[in-house]
Formats: structure tokens, C-alpha cells, sequence
């Protein structure tokens, strides 16, 4: 199983969908990735809900 993964999400933003690429091999994360079409920053979070990889996003500002 490959590791790094793109997931297609929403921008919270600017509602466009963008491809955020993941690394499950590092267990669950919070990081901040700007979005590729308004560049605002974008709360990503990965979490193991016991089945499968979870990705969230959220604005920062929230
Ligand atoms: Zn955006």
C-alpha cells in the first residue's frame, strides 16, 4: 500500500477542489497547507477513525 496519497477536498475558502497530498505513513497530523487556487491557509487534519484515513478541513480562523 502506497504511503503518499492525493485526496481531492473542498476548500473551505473558496469552495474550489484541490489535491492535498497525504502521508498515512505518519500516523494521524495536524497541519497548516496553503491552498493551491486563493492561498489561504487550511487547517488539515488526518485521523484514524478505525477503518479507514479520515481527512478534514477547516478555515484557521474558525
Ligand atoms: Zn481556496
Amino acid at each position: 500500500m502506497s504511503a503518499i496519497d492525493y485526496q481531492r477536498v473542498q476548500c473551505p475558502y473558496c469552495g474550489e477542489a484541490i489535491a492535498l497530498q497525504v502521508d498515512d505513513s505518519a500516523g494521524e497530523q495536524d497541519y497548516v497547507e496553503d491552498c493551491s487556487v486563493c492561498c489561504r491557509p487550511i487547517e488539515v487534519r488526518l485521523c484514524w477513525d478505525g477503518d479507514c484515513w479520515r481527512l478534514e478541513v477547516r478555515r484557521d480562523d474558525e
